[in-house]
């Protein structure tokens, strides 16, 4: 609360293109709702966080989206798709279907904040094994990897729950998976402790 007003924390970033970056329009729009002391933080999955007078927030939101910036939610929600920087060119690499993906998904609510990791090749430069889901593109198609740990001294790579899907296939299931883990985790529970105690062959089941 400042000067009586209230603010609340958003996630910004440029959306998914070639690298994570952002422009000086992005920039200074910003800047315009920072006070100079004020400060950005920078997270790990390539968003911004940034407090904005709650009342205000849908107009605010427009004049970020009117420049390019995409707006989410901050909280326990799925975040928006970390993805590499598809250094071998949009179509080849998919960035279409990452953006397909990341508009069905990025904002939905689930019991513990979920991050999602989209990789244009095996290299795997977006980090998808060691992320809750994980997308691979190999060739035309798509595997998806589940209950990947990035942090902590258990930190794990996840399992290759489905390959050579398409993108519609893709879409579809990890929609499925986001709604079963809604559905049945418990309230903060990861999706890592979600996965290891129901099991993947009972997610297998279920979608
Ligand atoms: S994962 Fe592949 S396509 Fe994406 S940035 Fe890395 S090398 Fe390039």
């Amino acid at each position: 609360m400042e000067n009586g007003v209230k603010k609340i924390k958003i996630a910004v970033n440029g959306g998914i293109g070639f690298g994570a970056k952002l422009n000086a329009r992005q920039l200074l729009m910003i800047s315009k709702y920072m006070s100079e002391d004020e400060e950005l933080e920078l997270t790990t999955f390539q968003q911004l966080y940034i407090e904005i007078p709650e009342d205000k927030k849908e107009e605010i939101m427009e004049e970020f989206r009117n420049v390019g910036l995409a707006c989410y939610p901050v909280g326990n929600f799925v975040k928006s798709l970390r993805t590499c920087n598809f250094c071998k060119g949009e179509e080849e690499e998919g960035m279409p279907v990452a953006k397909e993906l990341n508009r069905r998904i990025a904002g939905k609510s689930v019991p513990f904040t979920l991050k999602v990791a989209y990789t244009g090749c095996p290299i795997g430069c977006g980090e998808p094994m060691v992320s809750d889901i994980g997308i691979m593109k190999t060739g035309d198609h798509y595997n998806l990897y589940v209950g990947g740990k990035a942090k902590g001294k258990d930190a794990e790579v996840g399992t290759l729950l489905m390959k050579k899907l398409t993108p519609e296939e893709l879409y579809d299931t990890v929609e499925k998976i986001i709604t079963v883990y809604s559905e049945m985790g418990k309230k903060r529970e990861t999706f890592y402790k979600f996965l290891k105690r129901v099991g993947i062959n009972f997610l297998i089941l279920l979608l």
